[in-house]
């Protein structure tokens, strides 16, 4: 019995998917593998007993039939205990048809776990991050289950030297239903909030439009990406694509700094696995501050600008 860690090429969070199966595996007293469609890439400098580079011309573009029925075969011929995937749209799309096919569920969005007497119980997170639930497996392995961005830490990832050994599924034309033309414009523009380092959040307490390149100069003195509630976004004063939250993207930067938000359970489960979270907000009861390591309790209009030139100096 194994841990197998399905990677997505390039993506942040397969690192976290790495850093969680290192942790189950190790409680578990399992050897702990990973798979990535093409290339080994960054997999093979962790600390795993093997990584497997699959490859096929009919998996040189995504396709959920591609994959589910490629990765299939792979876990067909290791028959590990436990399949880990990080929770990216791509996986989103394709995971639950893969453990379908197998007759199993997908466990989704987990944000934690625990072994007791060899027994793994899984932690994910119903009502919009209201309530935490319990989750274990019944029946035959193999079990599937995805984690949720900045549950694990990547940088808790143990690095090491992996085999790496190709895995050739056998796929015919047939089997892939669908034809992925070029990605769409907008997408190829679209911001992947999920990959910056540093976010800086606006929140209703801009006021207006106008007030929004104020907390800009913040994000461009930190080198950040801008992002927002969903008001802001709601109300088109910056792209929906920037919006951070439960209908928006998941973040889990080095920093996060919420600026005027009030941290609102939709907002906090976008944010909260951010490493390091900074709220400025003008009340001290905002909920915010439950979840933030540095608290600024002030008006942002006084406090952003004094932050941007104490930033400005610092760098000169
Ligand atoms: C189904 C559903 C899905 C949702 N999805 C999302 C989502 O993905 N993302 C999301 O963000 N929300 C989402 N929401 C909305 C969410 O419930 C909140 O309404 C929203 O997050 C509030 O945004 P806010 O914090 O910017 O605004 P507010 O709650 O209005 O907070 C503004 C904050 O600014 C502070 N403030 C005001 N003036 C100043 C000042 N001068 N200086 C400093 N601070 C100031 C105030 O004290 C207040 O705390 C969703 C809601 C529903 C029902």
């Amino acid at each position: 019995m194994s841990i197998l860690v399905i990677a997505e090429q390039g993506h942040r969070m397969s690192i976290e998917a790495v850093a969680a199966a290192q942790q189950i595996g190790k409680e578990l007293g399992q050897p702990v593998e990973a798979a990535v469609v093409g290339p080994a890439g960054e997999l093979a400098g962790r600390q795993l007993d093997k990584v497997y580079a699959v490859e096929h011309e009919l998996l040189a573009k995504y396709t959920p039939d591609g994959y589910a029925k490629a990765l299939r075969q792979l876990i067909e011929k290791r028959a590990p205990y436990l399949t880990i995937f990080p929770h990216t749209y791509q996986v989103r799309d394709y995971a639950p048809k893969l453990a379908t096919s197998l007759n199993r569920v997908l466990v989704s969005d987990v944000v934690g776990h625990r072994v007791e007497n060899g027994r793994l119980t899984l932690v994910r997170q119903l009502f919009q991050g209201k309530i935490n639930a319990d989750v274990t497996f019944v029946g035959e392995p193999p079990y599937f289950a995805s984690m949720q961005a900045g549950a694990y830490r990547a940088d808790q990832a143990q690095s090491g030297s992996a085999p790496v050994e190709s895995f050739a599924p056998s796929l015919a034309a047939s089997d892939v239903r669908t034809k992925p033309l070029d990605l769409f414009r907008e997408s190829q523009r679209a911001v992947d909030l999920t990959t910056a380092n540093i976010i800086v959040s606006v929140g209703r307490g801009i006021k207006e439009a106008e007030n929004i390149p104020i907390v800009q100069e913040l994000a461009d003195a930190l080198g950040a990406e801008l992002a927002a509630s969903r008001p802001i976004c709601d109300n088109g004063w910056l792209p929906m694509e920037r919006q951070v939250g439960s209908s928006g993207q998941t973040v889990a930067p080095k920093m996060y700094v919420a600026v005027g938000i009030s941290g609102a359970i939709q907002h906090l489960v976008g944010m909260k696995g951010s490493k390091t979270i900074v709220a400025i907000n003008k009340d001290p009861e905002a909920p915010i501050f439950e979840v933030a390591d540095y608290g600024i309790v002030g008006d942002l209009f006084q406090v952003v600008p004094a932050l941007v030139e104490a930033i400005k100096k610092a760098k000169s």
